[in-house]
């Protein structure tokens, strides 16, 4: 009887059960192995791209099985909170291709049935099966101040012993429940906890569906449940949230993995079924030759803006994650080029059980490719998207020139193998830059790349003789017919054989006559085909461009 009054008096006005809830949330209509799973983060206003990694593996788990994704927002620390950071979580979700079939939609809003879906609205609900707990026995009330326990925990730590709540060290535990009140009616603070059962002999053994079979020692630590502010912990939230919001695979960060044995320990009491869990490794990256985790601070990778940012396509950084998430994506990718990444079975057992190694190149080879195979319309689109914010220069530039544009963009694009120029549209500036006369009259002279071997005033000679030569209504053979023609008048040849015969008899080859006309038209080295390239310029920029080269020179 007194422990309905301990309960009374802590829970005023709590009158709800937990049976009530548990009728209230009915298990959910879906069909045979469809799997209910969720993204949960805390609304602290920075994006991580551990987040998006997160949340994709949940995503496709369910979307690829017919289930539900829902979003939570476990938002009971308070303090963290930072304001409009759930409608920035679900942009962002969306913008790499996630949306939410329940759960928040906004600040203030959600839809679903197994609401609410932000656990600061849900303190009736937790308090209800908190109360029980405390009739039943299974809790007590702590009154511990923040100064014991910390003296408490160095002791602990000094003696080399396990720190925590738990056995000799949990002193209210054992409190009489007529003091509990006398204490609480004296108006002293508490929190509450849980009266661990465990046996830290016994192990519980369970399967994690990435790590596979793992065992731990039972949870004997006399956890809180509900803090001082009247809010949940993590641990029973995640139990009465995911129980009642009827979560079937809990997918999460490996960090909660050494919590496992609580969370298995709080199911059993509450009497909820357990969840099925799958603990994702933590996104490493190479520091020198050791892993470290992806920080905030050090690597603005971390951050999902930085990919924004850099222009890196959303879908680039999809198929990024993808690949981490399991390796044989690629070979798939190879094997399925144009189909949608969805059609692409994510499995949990082939997941790397150690961390998930973030490499930038890599994301830059797959981004490569994400952006080879768009057609040049997108390119544009997009390009002019990112450019439009990020580099105002280039916006006019490309917004004013579109025809051109869209033709640069469709360079090499038709055949077995496109061209694979850019990773992000941040490296699109400096690939493309030479096609606008703004940009290129402003290089210098020491930017021009030479052929191999050719001092200026040859490339001089040579660009004078094809200016002369020069047409420009012709077929890529003829143009190229033509060059050879005035290659060979300078000393050049078209043989390679008998270059390499006797060098000494020849300037060079027609190449390095094609590169002197590519470095006088772009300043550069590499570029795509020479041919194509005067094409989009056009033949009036084409002599004006090689004129002022010789010009510049002299
Ligand atoms: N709010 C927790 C976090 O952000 C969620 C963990 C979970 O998915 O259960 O780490």
């Amino acid at each position: 009887m007194s422990l309905e009054r301990l309960a009374d008096l802590i829970f005023t006005g709590v009158d709800k059960t937990p049976t009530y809830y548990v009728e209230k949330y009915p298990k959910r209509d879906l069909k045979e192995g469809a799997k209910v799973t969720r993204y949960a983060p805390s609304p602290t206003g920075f994006q991580h791209i551990g987040g998006v990694f997160a949340a994709l593996v949940s995503e496709r788990i369910a979307s690829q099985s017919k289930g539900i994704f829902f979003l939570r927002i476990e938002d009971t620390d308070q303090k963290r909170e930072v304001e409009g950071a759930i409608e920035d979580t679900i942009e962002t979700m969306y913008n790499f291709g996630m949306s939410f079939n329940e759960g928040m939609t906004g600040d203030t809003t959600s839809k679903g049935e197994y609401g609410p879906y932000r656990q600061s609205e849900r303190a009736e609900i937790y308090k209800t099966f908190a109360k029980e707990l405390i009739q039943k026995g299974l809790a007590y009330p702590c009154f511990c101040t923040p100064e014991e326990l910390e003296a408490m925990r160095e002791k602990q730590i000094a003696e080399k012993l396990t720190p925590g709540c738990y056995g000799e060290y949990a002193i209210y535990r054992e409190l009489s429940t007529d003091e509990a009140i006398k204490k609480i009616e004296n108006g002293d603070n508490y929190i509450i906890r849980l009266k661990s059962p465990g046996n830290p002999e016994k192990r519980v053994v369970f399967h994690d569906l990435i790590k596979g079979e793992t065992s731990f020692p039972e949870n004997n630590q006399d956890i809180v449940l509900i803090k001082g502010d009247g809010l949940p912990t993590y641990h029973f939230a995640h139990i009465i949230d995911d129980a009642l919001m009827g979560t079937t695979h809990v997918i999460r960060g490996e960090e909660w993995l050494s919590s496992l044995p609580i969370h298995v320990q709080l199911f059993d009491i509450l009497g909820f079924t357990r969840p099925e869990y799958a603990h994702i490794p933590t996104i490493m990256k190479l520091d020198g030759s050791s892993k470290r985790k992806l920080s905030k601070r050090k690597d603005p990778e971390s951050a999902v803006s930085y990919y924004k940012e850099q222009g890196y396509p959303k879908a680039s950084v999809v198929e990024y994650l993808l690949n981490i998430i399991n390796s044989s994506f690629e070979e798939w990718r190879a094997e399925n080029q144009t189909v949608n990444y969805h059609e692409f079975p994510v499995a949990l057992d082939k997941m790397s059980k150690s961390g998930a190694l973030f490499d930038i190149i890599k994301l830059n080879d797959v981004s490569k490719d994400v952006i080879s195979k768009m057609k040049a319309d997108e390119v544009y689109a997009l390009y002019t998207e990112w450019a439009k914010e990020y580099d105002e220069e280039m916006y006019q530039l490309v917004t004013s020139h579109e025809a051109i544009a869209r033709q640069i963009f469709n360079i090499d694009k038709d055949g077995q193998k496109p061209r694979k120029d850019f990773a992000k549209w941040a490296e699109v500036r400096e690939k493309i830059c030479y096609f606008f006369m703004p940009l290129f009259e402003k290089e210098s002279i020491d930017q021009i790349e030479l052929p191999k071997n050719m001092v200026l005033s040859e490339a001089v000679r040579i660009i004078e003789a094809y200016l002369e030569a020069y047409q420009y209504d012709t077929d890529q053979e003829t143009w190229f017919e033509q060059l050879k023609a005035v290659a060979i008048e300078l000393g050049y040849t078209a043989d390679r054989k008998a270059f390499k015969k006797t060098p000494e008899a020849f300037k060079g080859m027609v190449s390095d006559v094609a590169g002197a006309v590519r470095a006088a038209l772009t300043h550069r080295a590499n570029t795509p085909d020479l041919y194509t390239i005067m094409h989009i310029i056009g033949e009036e920029e084409v002599r004006s461009r090689l004129g002022l080269f010789v010009k510049s020179i002299q």
